[in-house]
Parts: C-alpha cells; sequence; structure tokens
C-alpha cells in the first residue's frame, strides 16, 4: 500500500528547483523597492565557517540535542541558496528563507542580551590592547578573546537564551528553515565580528570608548615608566643587571 509520501505529491522541491524559486523571490523584492542580502557561504563542503569564532557559533548550536535532528537540514538549506534575506539588529535577526511554496517564509530569531557581568569580561579583555579594537574593524575577532569564547560556558546563546518563529507550516521545534538562518548568522560573524556585538546587545561604542580610555590610561602609566628610565639612564642600575 503506498503511503501519502510515496505518491510524489509531498516530494520535496529539488535544488535546482529551489534555487530557481529563491532567484524570483530575489527579482520579485527588488521590484517593489527591497533589496534582499543573500547568504552564501564560502566554502563548498565541511565547516560552513571559515574562522574559529564562526566556526565556534556552529560548535554552540550543535551542543544542543534539542537542535541537532534539523541542524543538518538546515545546512544543507543554507548551502542550496535558500537564505535570500538575513538581516542582524540588535538584540534579533530577520531574515527570508526560500521553500517549497512561492513565498518565501519569515523567520525571527531573538537572542537575550549578554549579562552585564560578561559584558566587563569582554570588555576589559578589548581594553588590555588597541590591538584587539584594530582586530576587530579589521574584521577580525581579537586572538585576546579566543579563550573566553571557546570555553563550555561561552559567550554564545544558550537555547534558553534564544527564540524563533517561522511561517511554514512545520511544527518540528526547529524547521529546518531557522536551522539555515542559526547557520547563516555564522557565515555573517565569519564576514564581520561586529555583529556578535549587535546580536548580545552589547553597545559597540562602549566597548570602543573603554578601550580608548584604557589605552590612553596606559599611555599615562608608560609616561611614568618613562621618566624612571630617562632617571635610570642617568643612574647605574638601568636595567637592574649591572
Ligand atoms: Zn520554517
Amino acid at each position: 500500500m503506498a503511503r501519502y509520501w510515496e505518491t510524489g505529491t509531498f516530494s520535496q522541491p529539488s535544488a535546482e528547483e529551489l534555487q530557481a524559486k529563491a532567484y524570483a523571490s530575489v527579482e520579485s523584492a527588488k521590484k517593489k523597492g527591497r533589496l534582499y542580502d543573500p547568504v552564501q557561504p564560502r566554502t563548498a563542503r565541511g565547516e560552513i565557517c571559515t574562522t574559529w569564532w564562526g566556526q565556534s557559533w556552529c560548535r554552540n548550536l550543535e551542543r544542543y540535542a534539542d537542535y541537532e535532528s534539523r541542524l543538518d537540514r538546515g545546512k544543507r538549506y543554507l548551502r542550496t541558496g535558500t537564505v535570500i534575506d538575513l538581516q542582524i539588529e540588535k538584540g534579533k535577526v530577520e531574515a527570508r528563507v526560500q521553500g517549497s511554496r512561492k513565498t518565501p517564509y519569515k523567520v525571527q530569531i531573538r537572542i537575550s542580551p549578554l549579562p552585564e557581568s560578561r559584558c566587563q569580561e569582554i570588555m576589559s579583555r578589548c581594553s588590555e590592547r588597541i590591538e584587539n579594537l584594530e582586530d576587530l574593524a579589521r574584521g577580525e575577532f581579537p586572538e585576546a578573546l579566543k579563550d573566553i569564547f571557546l570555553a563550555e560556558d561561552g559567550f554564545f546563546p544558550q537555547p534558553r537564551e534564544i527564540s524563533f518563529d517561522c511561517s511554514c507550516p512545520d511544527w518540528a521545534v526547529m524547521c529546518k528553515h531557522v536551522a539555515a538562518v542559526m547557520y547563516g548568522i555564522g557565515v555573517r560573524l565569519d564576514e564581520n565580528p561586529f555583529y556578535f556585538f549587535l546580536l548580545r546587545s552589547i553597545d559597540p561604542e562602549r566597548l570602543i570608548a573603554k578601550t580608548v580610555d584604557s589605552k590612553v590610561e596606559s599611555m599615562l602609566a608608560n609616561a611614568d615608566v618613562k621618566t624612571d628610565r630617562v632617571m635610570d639612564d642617568s643612574g647605574l642600575d638601568l636595567f637592574g643587571v649591572l
């Protein structure tokens, strides 16, 4: 006896069909004056992200068993080019994902702000060296943040800090459209780590101000050292080894 899913009525569209629909949706939005910003991973297989922070975003998602069953499908969906728009705003992500229907699905993901004590931790690490801020401006996450980001209780959100919604009829805890957008966020982080601060509602200006203040402080401290050095120069005990 044939079951309904063997009749072909509910068969999944092929990658080519999805891509053609995605293209049509982007074009139709353009005609209405909306410019979509599609997500395309830079890798063809394996890891979706290329940077350590993008990869650890993905690994953070994969640690949670609740999401496990849908993540692989989400990854494939993203690679097919179905995430045709993804906008990161303070504490939330709005995206459009092309599915089997003509109209793309709307996905919204909300992420809780990072607790203040943890914000302070990032800020003090960043403010240790102005180079950390320069790394960020260049589109790289500072190495100084690596250990605190890779720790088990890291800075990426846990399931209880993430809520999501998709306009598709799938009743699963996490549909493949949401899963695709989750990986899409990793790709955006790969391109620009500043998105992390937006996602977790950390004001980048506060970060910059703290780093610059601390730089001024350390310059003043260095100036004091220099005064000592000058005094030492004139003395006998220059490096404490004579
Ligand atoms: Zn969905």
